[in-house]
């Protein structure tokens, strides 16, 4: 993984760069090594430093971390770039409770940067550190109630010396080795105390209180082209759901059984309906979104920079300006059911 410093360098006395320690953290929360990869070499290219990022432009922040999700993590990003840079010089603090004080960052990642950036012996709990615990001690209490007791068990293994590389070994034994379908407890070094292994409830574990089926919401979207090219955004509020992201203009998303919300199109056009949604899953609800488009509305007005839209605005961005890739997926879904329906309109 491009943010680990590999065994011949730690050999050789090299030490993690907090800051990329932090970034990769802060991207790997809730989201997956794989999709982390793309995004963190292209914001290390573009901000090599704390202090790079700090002096970004926030739209091209934001921009950046589109189709992440979970866009309260870029907002705290930048915030907290910049309070470690006007308050702390430009250097992470060293300790998990002056970490704590950071824009964004929790106990989670608070105990993961001191263990791995600064080798402090925090404990960190992952969902895989949580997995390999509750193997490993046949912990059979269903997560999210067994938190405090898998935590209190990894807590007991921290070991003073090299704690930064324990705390990556754990969570790369659950990922690679102590897997969640079938681990290959064959190879596992730590195969001989493992309860769960010895009881064959290995498969079975972690148990985990069944979750709720997520609710549905509807709302509506509407995508305009001028004749110019230029298509209609708007810079979502900086605060809730996809705070602060580039996207279409439209309704709230209500819960389904509330009556459909509508809102009159923001530019006057020949609007149609599309005939199919736009899907998308958040954390806590589905959402189907009605899209209409209108095209050819005639080029009046000026356009404006999608970067320089403030939050709460909308306006013309130029097609040259604009990028499916600097939308949300939600939006960038609405975009390709309207850009397929308009490419192929009479
Ligand atoms: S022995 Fe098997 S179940 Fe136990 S920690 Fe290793 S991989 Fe996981």
């Amino acid at each position: 993984m491009p943010w680990r410093v590999g065994p011949a360098d730690r050999a050789r006395g090299v030490r993690p760069d907090p800051y990329r320690v932090w970034l990769s953290e802060v991207m790997l929360q809730q989201t997956t090594v794989a999709a982390v990869r793309d995004y963190f070499a292209r914001f290390t290219a573009l901000w090599p430093t704390v202090a790079d990022l700090a002096a970004a432009e926030d739209g091209h922040v934001m921009a950046e971390w589109a189709g992440l999700g979970y866009y309260a993590r870029a907002r705290n990003l930048l915030k907290c770039a910049r309070v470690v840079v006007a308050e702390h010089g430009g250097t992470f603090p060293d300790t998990r409770a002056a970490l704590l004080t950071l824009p964004g960052i929790g106990p989670y990642t608070a105990s993961a940067i001191a263990a791995i950036a600064f080798d402090r012996p925090e404990t960190v709990v992952d969902g895989n550190v949580e997995r390999v615990m509750a193997r490993l001690y046949d912990i059979h209490t269903p997560l999210p109630a067994a938190k405090p007791e898998l935590t209190a068990r990894a807590a007991e293994l921290t070991p003073q010396a090299r704690p930064g590389d324990y705390a990556q070994a754990v969570m790369d034994l659950g990922a690679t080795i102590c897997t969640p379908r079938s681990p290959a407890c064959g190879i596992c070094p730590w195969r001989t105390p493992c309860v769960a292994r010895a009881e064959g409830s290995a498969q079975d574990l972690p148990k985990k209180t069944p979750k709720k089926q997520k609710p549905v919401r509807h709302g509506v979207a509407f995508i305009a082209r001028r004749s110019d090219g230029a298509l209609l955004l708007e810079r979502r509020p900086a605060s809730g759901l996809l705070g602060g992201t580039l996207g279409w203009p439209g309704t709230a998303w209500v819960p389904v059984g509330e009556p459909k919300p509508w809102a009159a199109p923001p530019v006057e056009g020949a609007w149609r309906r599309l005939p199919a949604e736009a899907l998308h899953t958040f954390t806590h609800f589905h959402l189907r979104l009605t899209v209409f488009c209108a095209e050819a509305i005639p080029a009046e007005g000026e356009t404006i920079r999608s970067a320089a839209l403030a939050p709460g605005k909308s306006g013309f961005v130029p097609r040259a300006d604009f990028r499916p890739s600097d939308l949300p997926t939600v939006m960038r879904k609405a975009f390709d059911l309207a850009r397929s329906a308009m490419d192929n309109a009479p």
